[in-house]
């Protein structure tokens, strides 16, 4: 997991949305909330160690705010997918329709269209028995 740049969450026709690894992008970021009054701890990098210590301070100066809400975030990118075998002219694109759209609309329709595509392909399925 060292070497890796991105690794990959969810896959679109065109997008690709992954875990943010660039220069300075933590691995997670911690913080917490008590239940009772909504304050909340700072928030820190790749260590969860300081939200524990900053809620058992919380709970040490208000002996009844003992239930804390804690979360873990991260970053993350999309980024449009690799290009691999469209440089001739649609080699990973199935239909010349789909680079016709691609050229007048934008990927975003064509992801559309070709969702809408699939979904059609399951209605005679959906519709007999
Ligand atoms: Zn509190």
């Amino acid at each position: 997991m060292t070497d890796n740049q991105a690794i990959s969450i969810v896959r679109g026709a065109d997008w690709v949305l992954c875990e943010e690894r660039g220069a300075g992008a933590p691995e997670a970021i911690f913080g917490a909330e008590c239940a009772s009054c909504g304050e909340q701890s700072p928030l820190f990098d790749d260590d969860s160690l300081p939200v524990a210590v900053w809620s058992l301070h919380h709970t040490a100066g208000n002996p009844e705010h003992a239930r804390f809400l804690f979360r873990t975030e991260k970053h993350w990118r999309v980024v449009r997918r690799p290009e691999a075998g469209e440089a001739g002219g649609g080699g990973g694109r199935a239909s010349p329709v789909a680079g016709f759209l691609d050229r007048a609309a934008g990927p975003a329709f064509v992801g559309l269209m070709c969702l809408l595509t699939a979904l059609s392909g399951l209605l005679p399925v959906l519709t007999t028995h």
